[in-house]
């Protein structure tokens, strides 16, 4: 946890494009966006992946999409559309450890994923 790229920017050490803060949440712009909006929503607390999931993170799994939401909306995606994603472990592309779920818009969006 120590060595956790968003445990360090969420601590201030490392610095990021906040656009959302709460006691239990930050959002965070994507280094590397992949659509004109690409916010990743992190808890403050070190979850490594879905995985490790408890029952007592039901709240705060709710309150990230709900941020997701809000933020989509705030930048003007309610109806358009939009996506939120959570990767988990390699073949899906996690590559920080630290639960973070995207919210991608701003751009036609495939289905299937890649
Ligand atoms: P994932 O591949 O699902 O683990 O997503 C990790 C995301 O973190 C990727 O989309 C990266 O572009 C993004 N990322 C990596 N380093 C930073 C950083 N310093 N600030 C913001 N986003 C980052
Ligand atoms: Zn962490």
């Amino acid at each position: 946890m120590s060595d956790c790229l968003f445990c360090k920017i969420i601590a201030g050490q490392i610095p990021g494009r906040f656009v959302f803060e709460d006691h239990e949440l930050v959002a965070i712009r994507d280094i590397n966006p992949q659509a004109p909006l690409h916010v990743l929503i992190i808890p403050r607390r070190h979850i490594a992946t879905l995985n490790d999931l408890t029952p007592h993170d039901d709240a705060l799994v709710g309150s990230m999409q709900r941020a997701a939401a809000a933020i989509a909306k705030e930048h003007g995606y309610a109806d358009s559309g939009y996506r939120t994603v959570f990767n988990v472990n390699r073949e899906a592309g996690q590559t920080v450890f630290h639960i973070h779920l995207h919210l991608l818009a701003g751009r036609g969006l495939g289905w299937p994923p890649g």
